[in-house]
C-alpha cells in the first residue's frame, strides 16, 4: 500500500502561509494585493472556476476585482480592459479564464497580461523564463506538482521523472520544473510509441494527459511516485483521473487521489502568485523610482 499524498491537507497549509504573507504585505506597504479575474462569455465551468478562485483569494486576505464581459465582446474590448488592469496599481495579478469565444485569440489576449501581473504564468515572457531557468512567474498547477513532490519526500536530483502530457498549461511548464530540479525528464505525449515502457521507467510519474484511466498497474514500477493530474468527468458525473487509482495505489509508493490531490493545489498555488507578484510589483516601482 502506497502513501496517500494529501493535496487537501497540503493546500491548506499553503493558504495558511499566503494569509499570513498576505497580511505582512499590507503591514509594509499599507495596501492589499489585489487578483482580478476576468471571465468572457457563459461558459457553466469557467464561471464555477473563477467563483472558486475569487472565494479562496477573499479568504486569505486578497481584494477579489471581478470583471464579467458579454460572449460577444470583441478582442479590442478584452484587450483595452487587460491594459487598464495592466496600468492599475491596485491589480497584483490579472487572471483570464480560458477558453475565451472564438471571435478572440486567448493566445494574443494573454501574451498582452503584463508579466509581473501573469499569475497563471502563461506569458511568453514567463514561459520563456521558466525554459531558461530564470525566476518568473510560473504556472500554479505545476507550481503545485512540485510542492507535492517536497511534501512527499520524493529524491528529485538524478530521478528518472517521466512526464505524459504536454501542454503549455501543465506538461511543457512541468517538465522544465523537473529538469531545473535535477531530474532526468522523459516527456511522452500522443504520438509516444511505447508509453507503458517509459513509464514503467520512471521514478516519479506524472500523468497530464486527460485520459481516464490511461496509466494501469503494469505502467508502474514498484515504489514510484505517482502524481495525477488529469480530471476527467465519468459517465456517472464524478471526477476520474488519468490514473487507475485502485490498481497502482497497490504498486506506488506513494500517489495522489482524484479529488484531492493535485486539484486543491491550483488555486492554492495562485493565490501564492498573487502576493509574489505584488511583492514583485512593488519592488520594481522602488527600482524605478531610483533610477
Ligand atoms: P491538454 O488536452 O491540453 O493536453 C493533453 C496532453 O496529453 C497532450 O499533450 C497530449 O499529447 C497528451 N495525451 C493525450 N492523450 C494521450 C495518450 N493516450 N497518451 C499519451 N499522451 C496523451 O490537457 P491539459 O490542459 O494539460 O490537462 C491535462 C489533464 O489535467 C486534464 O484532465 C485536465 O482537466 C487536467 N488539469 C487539471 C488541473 C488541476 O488543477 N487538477 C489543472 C489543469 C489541467
Amino acid at each position: 500500500m502506497s502513501q496517500i499524498i494529501d493535496g487537501k491537507a497540503v493546500a491548506a497549509d499553503v493558504r495558511a502561509r499566503v494569509a499570513a504573507e498576505v497580511e505582512e504585505f499590507v503591514a509594509a506597504h499599507g495596501v492589499r494585493p489585489g487578483l482580478a479575474t476576468v471571465l468572457v462569455g457563459d461558459d457553466p465551468a469557467s464561471h464555477v472556476y473563477v467563483r472558486n478562485k475569487r472565494r479562496s483569494s477573499e479568504e486569505v486576505g486578497i481584494a477579489s476585482i471581478h470583471h464579467e464581459l458579454p460572449a460577444e465582446t470583441s478582442q479590442e474590448e478584452l484587450a483595452e480592459l487587460i491594459t487598464t488592469l495592466n496600468e492599475d496599481d491596485a491589480v497584483s495579478g490579472i487572471l483570464l479564464q480560458l477558453p475565451v469565444p472564438p471571435q478572440i485569440d486567448g493566445d494574443a489576449m494573454t501574451a498582452l497580461v503584463d508579466p509581473l501581473k501573469d499569475v497563471d504564468g502563461l506569458t511568453p515572457v514567463n514561459a520563456g523564463l521558466l525554459m531558461q531557468g530564470g525566476d518568473g512567474l510560473v504556472p500554479c498547477t505545476p507550481r503545485g506538482v512540485m510542492e507535492l513532490l517536497r511534501v512527499a519526500g520524493a529524491e528529485l536530483r538524478g530521478a528518472r521523472a517521466v512526464v505524459v502530457g504536454r501542454s503549455k498549461l501543465v506538461g511543457k511548464p512541468l517538465a522544465a520544473l523537473l529538469l531545473a530540479a535535477d531530474c532526468t525528464v522523459i516527456h511522452c505525449h500522443s504520438r509516444t510509441r511505447d508509453l507503458a515502457t517509459e513509464c514503467r521507467g520512471a521514478d516519479i510519474l506524472i500523468a497530464a494527459a486527460g485520459q481516464p484511466k490511461l496509466i494501469n498497474g503494469d505502467m508502474v514500477r514498484e515504489g514510484a511516485i505517482v502524481i495525477d493530474v488529469g480530471t476527467n468527468r465519468g459517465d456517472d458525473g464524478k471526477l476520474v483521473g488519468d490514473v487507475d487509482f485502485e490498481a497502482v495505489k497497490e504498486i506506488a509508493g506513494a500517489i495522489t487521489p482524484v479529488p484531492g490531490g493535485v486539484g486543491p493545489m491550483t488555486i492554492a498555488m495562485l493565490l501564492s502568485n498573487t502576493v509574489e507578484a505584488a511583492r514583485r510589483q512593488v519592488a520594481a516601482r522602488e527600482a524605478a523610482a531610483q533610477r
